[in-house]
């Protein structure tokens, strides 16, 4: 096991597994076997390429679906098991903000309905101008103002659609946060913005974020912690600044290496080795290491004995032979 329990910890998600059963008794074996915890106040990012199982991994822990087997402890109580209805207290700690702000946005709804939704969900206020107040408090702190609240999601840019996003997340005042690629879709200069807001919540609120993030570059400046995801294992995590300069596992390698940099003379010099090949079905995953297939130091054993994911050095753990030995 990666993490020691602690008080300290907001959320312990231990051997979290989701299966979603396919056509023909196959199994889509999206997240297997993960391990990890984030301290309150901090960020853990969570990366990996498209279909490597993190947004599968952040929605069975804020518990849209239903994991297969493992727990997920948040705030001391273990919410594994629990019922929608026995969950509805325990959904006021913990809020997501996606990718995709045109399908998680309803556009039939004014931008007052919709970050009032959990207000109203949730009984918080006692009359209608206790809500217009809050959410106009609420659009003020998101850099949106009351003028907004009675248009249409679709009438913003795609950065206001986020800000509307996360004030729906936000107007509850969580302690768990799931950022579900929040920034991808936005254009570069917005990217800052936000990112720049969610860290400003998080030092006022003491948030607790798990920021998923589909390459290495997106989590650098908001995570203190980094796992890496591959075909729906962990199969390195450590702090954020020893996973830049120390990377162990070659898929971590790999996915470093496809960071662009912007300076053209030191692109050049650097060895972009990239990742060979294309992911697996999670469907039939290789036996053994799942790596092993796109690895350039697989060895014969790699393809028969799964790697167990053990701590290289104080923090760092990995999931790799070659490591482990080393
Ligand atoms: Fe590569 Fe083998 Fe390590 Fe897997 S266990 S990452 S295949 S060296």
């Amino acid at each position: 096991m990666a993490d020691s329990s602690s008080s300290q910890n907001l959320l312990e998600v231990k051997n979290l597994t989701k299966h979603f059963p396919v056509s023909g008794g196959k199994v889509v074996h999206a997240v297997d076997n993960v391990s990890f915890s984030i301290t309150r106040g901090k960020t853990l990012g969570l990366v990996g390429e498209s279909g490597c199982g993190k947004s599968s991994c952040a929605r069975t822990v804020i518990r849209i679906y239903d994991p297969t087997s493992g727990s997920i402890i948040l705030d001391g109580e273990d919410i594994t098991k629990l019922s929608q209805k026995q969950l509805l207290p325990h959904r006021r700690k913990m809020q997501m903000i996606f990718q995709d702000t045109y399908a998680s946005l309803n556009a039939r709804m004014t931008v007052q309905d919709i970050v009032a939704e959990p207000l109203r969900a949730h009984h918080i206020c006692k009359s209608k101008a206790e809500e217009r107040e809050m959410v106009a408090d609420m659009l003020c702190r998101v850099g949106l103002n009351q003028e907004h609240a009675g248009r249409y999601a679709h009438e913003f840019s795609g950065g206001q659609r986020q800000r509307v996003g996360i004030a729906r997340a936000l107007i509850l005042q969580p302690m768990l946060v799931i950022c579900d690629e929040p920034i991808s879709a936005l254009d570069v200069s917005i990217q800052a913005q936000v990112v720049n807001m969610l860290r400003t919540f998080q030092e006022e609120q003491g948030l607790t974020y798990l920021f998923i993030a589909h390459d290495l570059s997106m989590v650098r400046y908001v995570s203190d912690d980094v796992g890496v995801m591959y075909l729906g294992q962990l199969v390195e995590k450590c702090e954020t600044d020893e996973i830049y300069a120390h990377p162990l596992h070659p898929y971590t390698q790999g996915l470093l290496s496809s960071v662009p940099i912007p300076n053209p003379e030191l692109a050049r010099q650097k060895q972009t080795a990239g990742i060979a090949g294309d992911i697996p079905s999670p469907i039939a995953p290789p036996k053994g290491c799942r790596f092993h297939t796109r690895c350039p130091y697989a060895e014969s054993r790699c393809s028969e004995e799964t790697p167990a994911f053990r701590e290289a050095s104080p923090g760092h753990f990995v999931a790799c032979h070659r490591i482990n030995e080393e």
